[in-house]
């Protein structure tokens, strides 16, 4: 496109020492547009700076906000093991708790097949867990406390475990009479091998209510503990102790020998509940 003379103005530019011009020839509207120009570029100018500092405000927020991310992430990683520990100590506590309860029950049910009272483990969980979540550790603990000092007493003075460790010679129940075998007879105890001397232990805290010769049994100490319990100790080559004496579990009685109705040397052993004889068997073992 050609452009018309008169719209062309000559800018001319001379060098400091006057040698030599150059000359540029731009449009006239150009000139008188020039303010705008500058105008536009001090306003484009403006637009980028202000562009970089938004850019840069937002860039140092987002580092910021990174920054309080990672520390949180930090804080939460170090929450997390301390909150799974504590899970897994509450955990196994409540597996103990339940090993307890468990032998509790035994305990419990070895009391009451042996026509004691026994106790409720109600009010510490046992049957009803649901209870334990009201009660603190402590009340639950000092619960087991109270249960576990009345078994100590009932099992301190409920006859348990061997009068002697040996084998059985004979069991509780009807038997052939060792003096006549075509007669039956009931044998009221259990009978254990044993030679002349052996010692016969007391099994359980109790009083001495007889000690000294007493028909069929021979020399025989019977021994009174609580709950209507009654030990007896039969054909004896020798009594230790006398009618009133209080014996600690495991005491001596006596020794073993083959007096009164006897057919060779072992101990008699019985076990009366309320004036009755029971199975003594029932009360050597936990596990019975
Ligand atoms: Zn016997």
């Amino acid at each position: 496109m050609k452009v018309k003379p008169k719209d062309v103005s000559t800018i001319v530019i001379l060098s400091k020492n006057k040698q030599g011009t150059k000359t540029i020839q731009v449009r006239t509207r150009h000139i008188a547009h020039l303010k705008y120009y500058a105008m536009c570029l001090v306003g484009v100018i403006a637009l980028l700076v202000g562009s970089i500092f938004l850019l840069r405000n937002s860039i140092q927020k987002r580092e910021q906000e990174k920054q309080l991310l990672l520390a949180q992430i930090v804080n939460l990683k170090g929450q997390i093991p301390v909150e799974l520990q504590k899970q897994a100590e509450e955990n196994s506590a409540q597996s103990y708790i339940q090993a307890i309860e468990s032998k509790l029950k035994k305990i419990n049910d070895y009391l009451r097949k042996r026509g004691l009272k026994g106790f409720s483990t109600k009010s510490v969980g046992g049957d009803a867990n649901a209870a334990n979540d009201k009660l603190t550790d402590k009340e639950i603990y000092m619960a087991y406390n109270d249960y576990l000092t009345h078994v100590v007493n009932s099992v301190a003075f409920t006859p348990m475990g061997y009068p002697r460790i040996s084998s059985m010679t004979s069991s509780f129940g009807f038997r052939s009479d060792p003096f006549n075998s075509a007669h039956a007879e009931f044998h009221p105890g259990i009978d254990f091998k044993g030679n002349r001397g052996d010692i016969a232990h007391c099994t359980a805290n109790g009083r001495v209510v007889s000690a000294g010769w007493a028909g069929g049994y021979g020399n025989c100490v019977r021994v009174a503990h609580s709950n209507g319990f009654e030990t007896l100790y039969g054909h004896l080559s020798r009594i230790t102790v006398h009618v009133g004496q209080k014996l600690s579990v495991g005491d001596k009685v006596g020794e073993v020998g083959s007096t009164g109705r006897s057919t060779g040397t072992h101990l008699h052993y019985e076990v009366r509940k309320d004036g009755k004889p029971v199975n003594p068997v029932k009360f050597l073992t936990l596990n019975n």
